[in-house]
C-alpha cells in the first residue's frame, strides 16, 4: 500500500475537516483506503424515466409498485393540517399527467429549499389511491439544464441518521467517492494473480472499484460485485488455511498405527454394521492420527447419525496405541449417557473407563485422578470438569468434544494443554447443523468430516403442525402410541428472560398432561431440579418406568431413548430452527415410525411460520440450517466471539456460497502447491496477506 491510501479523507475535495470528523466518527472512515472500501449496499436503477400517464395505465392492481423515476415540473407546495397531521403537499406534472408529492417530516426545510416551479427528477415508490397517483418523501433532484444529472445506476450507501442530518446523504457520499476515484486510479494495484482473474473471468481491481461506486451498466456492476466478493472470500480462506498450516507444522502429534484392539472390537463386539459414512469418517480420523501431526478435525453429523460410535472407535484406536483418551460432553446427563452406553463395550475389551462430572464425590475423584495420572485409567468421559487444572493425564492422545457449539474455542485450547510435550489429537463433534458455507469459513482452521447418512432401517420422522383446537386428537394419538408400547416427550419452551414464567408454563403444562393421562407414569424434568434428580428421572424414562417425559429444553441435545416415538413441542413458534431440529432428533432413533408434532396458537409470526413449514417439509439438517442462515443471518447463528469474523464488506455467506466454494478451492490449491507463496505470481498474495495480518487480529480465533 502506498502512502496515497493512507492519506486522511479530510484532504479530499469536497470533504474538509468537519465532514472528515463525521466520517471518522460515524463510519470509521479515516483514510482514502477506508473510503474506497466503503461499498454501497445496493444500487438504484435510475436509467429510465417513466411517465405518469403510462404508470397509471399499467398499474397492476393493489400490489406495491417498484420505485420509479419521473421528470417534471414541481408546482408550488403548501403546508396543510395541524400538529402531527401537518404535511407538505405539492403538485408534480410531467406533461402526460400529474401527481401529488407529500412530505411529513422536515417540512419547513423542504418547503424552503426546493426550487418551486422548476424541473426536477424525482424517485420513489408511487401509490395509487382513487385514481390519484401520489408519492411520499420522493427523492427530488433539481434538473440543472447547464449540468444535467447523469442517468444510470445510483449507489446507495448505508449511513447513520447523524450523517443524514448533516447532509452527508447517499448522494453526497457518492460525490465524494467520485472525487476520490478521479485521483485514485493510478494508485489502484491488482491484488489477485492474473491467472486467477483470467480463469474465473474476474474483472480487474481497478474496474471493480470504479464500477461498484459508479456503475456504467448492470453488467459492469455485476462484474464488479463478483470480483470484490470473490476477493474478500478468497483472502479469508487464504488466511484460515495459513493458520491451519501454521498449527499443523507447529504441532507434532502422536503417531498411531493399526491396532489389534480396534480389530477385536470390530470382529466381536460391534453391535451393528457401521454405516458407510461412519467408515469413511473413521478412515479420515485414522489418517490424521497416523501422519505425525496433531489432528484438528470437526465432525459434523446430523442428529442420530451415530457420532458416539465414531468417537468410541477413535478412542479405542488411541488406547490401542498406548495412549489415553477423553470425551467431553456439555451436560452431566449427556456425559452419563455416553459413559453408560460405552462402559459395557470397554469392559468386554478389558479397557478401563470412568466418568468425571461436577457431582463425582471427592474420594472417588481423588482415586480417579491418581489412576489417570499414572496411566491406569485409559478412557475418561466427563463434563467441563475435565478441563480443570487438577485433571492431569499420563499420555493423553485424543480428546473428543461432543456437541461443540456449547464450548468456546478457548475451552478447546485448554484441553490441548493437558500433556506437556505433545498435544493430543482433537475431534470436535457437532450436531448443530452448520451450513457448509459457514463451516468452511468459521472452521476453516479445522479439517471437516461429514456424517451424511443415517443408520439403515430408520424411518424418516413424520412432522405435523397442529393448533390448540386439535389438542384432544393429539392427546389421543399419544395415547395410542403409548398403548402400542412406545413413549413420548412433551416439551415446553424456555424463555430466558423469565425463568419464573417458564417454570409456571411447564408446571401448568405438566398438570394438564397428568390430568389428560391420569393412568400413566409421567416424568417431569426442568432447570430447577438438581442434576441428580434430573438423572434419576431420565433413567426412569430410559428404563420405561415412565411413559411420558415432560420437560423444558434440557433434553435438547444428545439424549438417546430409542423407544420414544413421539415428540410433542408446545409453543413451537417460540423455538429457533436449530433447536426444533435438535428436539425432533430425540425421536426416530429406533426402528419404529416416529412423529413430531409442532403445537402453536392460531396466530404465528411470518418468521415463525417459515420455521414451522421448514420443519414439516424436511428432516435434512443442512437444509434446515440454510433456511436458518437466511432467516437470522450468519452473525446470530454463531456465538458472539465468532460473529466478528462475519463483518464482511460485500460478500454474503447466505447468498454467495458458490463463490465461497470457488474461493476455497483456489485458496486450497495455491497453499498446496506453493505453501509459502514464494512463486512470483503469488507475490501479490503475500503482500496482501501481510497487510491484512496487520489490520486484524486473527489470533483471536485460533
Ligand atoms: P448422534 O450422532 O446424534 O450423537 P448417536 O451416536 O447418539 O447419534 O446414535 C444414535 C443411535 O443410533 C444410537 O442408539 C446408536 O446406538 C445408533 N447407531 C449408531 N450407529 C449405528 C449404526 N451404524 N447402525 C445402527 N444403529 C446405529
Ligand atoms: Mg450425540
Amino acid at each position: 500500500m502506498s502512502d496515497f491510501w493512507e492519506t486522511s479523507v479530510s484532504y479530499l475535495k469536497g470533504v474538509g475537516p468537519a465532514r472528515a470528523a463525521l466520517l471518522n466518527k460515524e463510519l470509521h472512515i479515516f483514510t482514502y483506503a477506508d473510503l474506497i472500501h466503503y461499498y454501497p449496499f445496493r444500487h438504484e436503477d435510475r436509467s429510465r424515466i417513466e411517465n405518469i400517464a403510462h404508470l397509471k395505465k399499467n398499474w397492476a392492481g393493489d400490489d406495491e409498485m417498484p420505485p420509479v423515476q419521473l421528470k417534471g415540473r414541481l408546482l408550488q407546495g403548501r403546508i396543510v393540517g395541524e400538529g402531527n397531521k401537518q404535511r407538505l403537499v405539492a403538485l408534480f406534472t410531467d406533461g402526460s399527467g400529474d401527481m401529488e408529492l407529500l412530505w411529513f417530516q422536515g417540512i419547513q426545510w423542504v418547503h424552503k429549499n426546493l426550487k418551486w416551479g422548476e424541473t426536477y427528477l424525482i424517485y420513489g415508490k408511487a401509490q395509487l389511491f382513487q385514481e390519484r397517483l401520489s408519492m411520499v418523501h420522493p427523492d427530488a433532484e433539481w434538473f440543472d439544464p447547464a449540468n444535467p444529472p447523469v442517468l444510470g445506476l445510483q449507489p446507495v450507501y448505508s449511513l447513520t441518521e447523524t450523517l443524514k442530518k448533516k447532509f452527508l446523504n447517499t448522494k453526497a457520499l457518492s460525490k465524494i467517492q467520485k472525487e476520490l476515484l478521479k485521483i485514485a486510479e493510478p494508485h489502484i494495484t491488482e491484488t489477485l494473480p492474473p491467472y486467477l482473474l483470467e480463469k474465473n473471468h474476474l474483472t480487474s481491481k481497478k474496474e471493480a472499484l470504479k464500477h461498484i461506486h459508479l456503475p456504467q451498466s448492470h453488467e459492469m456492476l455485476e462484474q464488479a460485485k463478483r470480483r470484490l466478493k470473490f476477493e474478500e472470500l478468497f483472502f479469508i480462506q487464504l488466511q484460515l488455511l495459513k493458520l491451519k498450516q501454521f498449527k499443523k507444522s507447529y504441532h507434532q502429534g502422536y503417531v498411531c498405527k493399526e491396532t489389534a484392539l480396534v480389530k477385536n472390537f470390530y470382529n466381536h463386539h460391534l453391535p451393528f454394521e457401521l454405516t458407510n459414512a461412519q467408515k469413511k469418517v473413521l478412515r479420515e480420523v485414522y489418517a490424521d492420527m497416523c501422519n505425525g501431526r496433531q489432528m484438528n478435525r470437526l465432525l459434523q453429523g446430523d442428529v442420530g447419525s451415530g457420532k458416539t460410535m465414531v468417537a468410541f472407535v477413535a478412542m479405542l484406536f488411541a488406547v490401542g496405541n498406548g495412549l489415553q483418551a477423553c470425551m467431553m460432553a456439555p451436560t452431566e446427563i449427556l456425559a452419563e449417557q455416553h459413559f453408560k452406553g460405552l462402559q459395557p463395550y470397554a469392559e468386554k475389551l478389558g479397557i478401563t473407563i470412568d466418568l468425571l462430572t461436577g457431582s463425582t464425590k471427592n474420594l472417588a475423584r481423588r482415586v480417579m485422578l491418581g489412576r489417570l495420572e499414572n496411566g491406569n485409567l485409559k478412557i475418561l468421559i466427563g463434563t467441563h470438569a475435565l478441563i480443570e487444572e487438577v485433571v492431569q493425564f499420563e499420555r493423553l492422545g485424543l480428546c473428543v468434544i461432543d456437541e461443540q457449539h456449547r464450548f468456546g474455542v478457548e475451552q478447546r485450547s485448554k484441553l490441548w494443554k493437558k500433556t506437556a510435550d505433545i498435544f493430543p489429537h482433537v475431534l470436535v463433534m457437532t450436531a448443530t447443523p452448520i451450513p457448509r458455507t459457514l463451516a468452511m469459513t468459521l472452521y476453516g482452521d479445522l479439517d471437516v468430516s461429514v456424517l451424511d447418512e443415517l443408520p439403515a432401517g430408520r424411518k424418516p420422522i413424520r412432522t405435523a403442525h397442529r393448533t390448540e383446537s386439535q389438542r384432544l386428537k393429539v392427546y389421543q394419538f399419544i395415547r395410542d402410541e403409548i398403548t402400542a408400547g412406545r413413549q413420548a416427550y412433551i416439551v415446553y419452551p424456555l424463555i430466558e428472560e423469565s425463568e419464573k414464567l417458564d417454570y409456571k408454563n411447564l408446571m401448568d403444562g405438566a398438570a394438564s398432561v397428568k390430568q389428560a393421562f391420569p393412568d400413566l407414569n409421567i416424568s417431569v424434568v426442568h432447570g430447577k431440579i438438581s442434576a441428580a434428580e434430573k438423572d434419576y428421572e431420565m433413567q426412569r424414562f430410559k428404563r420405561r418406568e415412565t411413559e411420558i417425559m415432560v420437560a423444558t429444553t434440557v433434553i435438547e441435545v444428545g439424549v438417546d431413548v430409542p423407544n420414544a416415538s413421539v415428540m410433542l413441542i408446545e409453543n413451537a413458534e417460540k423455538f429457533g430452527l436449530a433447536q426444533l431440529h435438535q428436539l425432533r432428533g430425540r425421536v426416530g432413533r429406533g426402528a419404529e415410525q416416529s412423529y413430531c408434532i409442532l403445537m402453536t396458537g392460531l396466530k404465528v409470526s411470518k418468521e415463525g411460520r417459515i420455521r414451522i413449514e421448514t420443519m414439516v417439509r424436511t428432516t435434512n439438517g443442512f437444509e434446515i440450517a440454510d433456511v436458518d442462515l437466511n432467516l437470522r443471518g450468519p452473525g446470530n447463528l454463531m456465538g458472539k466471539e465468532q460473529s466478528g469474523l462475519m463483518n464482511l464488506l460485500i460478500a454474503d455467506l447466505a447468498q454467495d456460497s458458490g463463490l465461497l466454494q470457488l474461493a476455497r478451492q483456489y485458496a486450497t490449491d495455491i497453499i498446496e502447491k506453493d505453501p509459502n507463496l514464494l512463486l512470483p505470481q503469488h507475490k501479490v498474495l503475500q503482500i496482501q496477506l501481510n497487510h491484512k495480518n496487520k489490520e486484524n487480529q486473527w489470533s483471536r480465533i485460533s
